[in-house]
């Protein structure tokens, strides 16, 4: 097939730090899209500069120094989601730009004296990639496959198709990251075979376990945590060294904007130095001044151990959700045949000697970290043009609960966690109260029994209910999830044949 094809579906892998796009070009063959000639990497960073100018990508992270106030970045953990204090919280500990509550039930972030939604931040990065793409390619590419965690909730896949409409880029399928990992191992080698794929990237953590049977993707289990990734290695380091700098020079440097940014971004460097080398110096010249106005260094030494020692809990925590993943899958480590590790944060060394503990063998060489996901989804992307003779068959599952809430605030789980999807479901519903005409469903998403620990996904009201003694009316609800994970309902008054159909809108607090 020609991939200059004007009707082309390119892959991208929309990362909470770096983005990255692909294309098939014909017999499986992908290339990823380089950035001006080089490297295929977009920063998923935005930033607005003194002047007024919007930067994304590359622009934008050089200068995130000296503007950490007005550069946006892994905005991608507040995607579609509610405006809970702790999740506003947790990120606004490790970002220097303002998050607040948005207005929409929503968070927004502040940048130069405008106010965003995460979503809107994910069209800025997601307008970059196709112009990046369009240039490279010759032509103005209009769709697209996207990635996502495999543990993002329906509110948080609809976020991301809507940032795809802001800027008028045809978002024809959503797939999960660890099945596209496994669709760029998998495709065109005859696989019979079981993988779990570990998928630690810059924000979130993702693991499934796939069965491969040639050109079917079946996954059996997923998990997750989307406050899980590299960032939070990087905040393991950040503390450590706040705290060691204010010990020694009574000076707390986590009040001050660009002290922090370039911490952050030294930390960062400084840990995948570590993925090669044992030790590495950390200098940062007139990180701040003395009260008498003498300027202070922040120097020390960063050796692998203690970078160990420091994150050990997240390793602990990805190795807990692994082993849930199993138990829900009913397998133990020697059913799975191969390991595959996706995303950047699996370079380190520490995390590449635990799960071959946890497994008894070393994890597959069989896919590239950074790249697996943008290929799988290009491959995917090219399966569903027409003229591809490339046919697939992926076959996802739902990664959390999905149900509504029953008077005195508990679930009623319509859908439990790893049902396939797509996927329908009907319950039947009453009325209360004498004379009620309304009935109002209020749908939840998470694995907590009581729907004030999950996250609300919206509210259903199915009005012209006809009047009657409680208990009287009979209607039944459809919820139905497409196969990107999307629900929508539909309810039927039984005895009217009355019938109202809505995707769930997110409701306004
Ligand atoms: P991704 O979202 O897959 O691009 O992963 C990005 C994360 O991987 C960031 O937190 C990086 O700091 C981290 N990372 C990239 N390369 C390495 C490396 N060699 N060692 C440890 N972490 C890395």
């Amino acid at each position: 097939m020609d991939p200059r094809a004007t009707d082309a579906i390119i892959g991208i892998d929309l990362g909470t730090t770096n983005s990255c796009a692909a294309i098939a070009t014909g017999d499986g063959q992908v290339t990823l899209i380089p950035y001006r000639g080089g490297d295929p990497i977009v920063p998923s960073v935005f930033a607005i500069d003194d002047k007024g100018h919007e930067l994304v990508g590359h622009e934008a992270k050089r200068q995130w120094q000296l503007n950490p106030r007005n550069t946006l970045y892994a905005t991608k953990r507040l995607i579609g989601r509610a405006p809970r204090d702790e999740i506003v919280e947790t990120v606004q500990r490790s970002v220097q730009y303002r998050i607040h509550a948005g207005e929409r039930n929503d968070v927004a972030v502040d940048c130069h004296g405008q106010a965003f939604q995460a979503h809107e931040i994910a069209a800025k990065i997601l307008h970059k990639i196709r112009d990046v793409a369009s240039d490279h390619l010759g032509f103005k590419v209009s769709r697209a496959v996207v990635t996502v965690p495999a543990y993002f909730t329906d509110r948080q896949r609809q976020a991301v198709k809507e940032a795809g409409r802001l800027v008028d880029l045809e978002v024809v399928r959503i797939i999960n990251e660890p099945t596209a990992a496994a669709l760029a191992y998998g495709i065109g080698k005859r696989l019979q075979e079981r993988i779990l794929v570990y998928d630690l990237g810059g924000g979130t953590f993702d693991v499934s376990v796939i069965e491969i049977r040639d050109r079917v993707f079946e996954v059996k289990a997923t998990g997750g945590d989307i406050f899980l990734g590299g960032i939070d290695f990087d905040d393991a380091m950040i503390r450590h060294l706040l705290q060691d700098f204010r010990s020694r020079h009574g000076i707390d440097l986590a009040g001050d904007p660009v002290a922090m940014q370039r911490i952050r971004d030294l930390v960062e460097r400084t840990k995948i130095d570590l993925s090669s080398r044992s030790e590495v110096p950390f200098s940062i010249p007139f990180i701040t001044m003395t009260a008498q106005g003498q300027p202070l260094n922040l120097e020390c030494r960063f050796d692998r151990a203690t970078l160990e020692q420091l994150t050990r809990p997240l390793v602990d925590r990805t190795l807990q959700i692994v082993g849930g993943v199993m138990v829900d899958a009913g397998l133990t480590a020697t059913d799975i045949d191969e390991v595959m590790l996706v995303g950047g944060q699996t370079r380190m060394p520490a995390v590449q000697e635990r799960i071959t503990r946890f497994f008894g063998k070393p994890p597959s060489k069989g896919v590239h970290p950074d790249e697996a996901v943008a290929i799988g989804a290009a491959l995917y992307g090219w399966s569903l043009q027409e003229r591809s003779d490339l046919k697939l068959q992926l076959l996802d599952v739902i990664p959390m609960a999905i149900g509504i809430e029953q008077a005195g605030g508990d679930l009623h789980v319509v859908f439990p966690r790893n049902a396939p999807i797509p996927n329908a479901r009907a319950i039947s519903a009453t009325t209360s109260e004498a004379g009620q005409t309304e009935l109002v469903v209020r749908i939840f998403q998470g694995d907590q029994p009581e729907t004030a620990r999950d996250e609300l996904l919206g509210e259903f009201t199915f009005s012209g209910v006809r009047p009657g003694a409680p208990g009287e009316a009979r209607l039944e609800i459809l919820f139905e999830v497409s196969v990107e994970g999307i629900l929508s309902m539909s309810a039927r008054d039984l005895e009217s044949g009355r019938q109202m159909k809505t995707t769930v809108r997110v409701a306004s607090a």
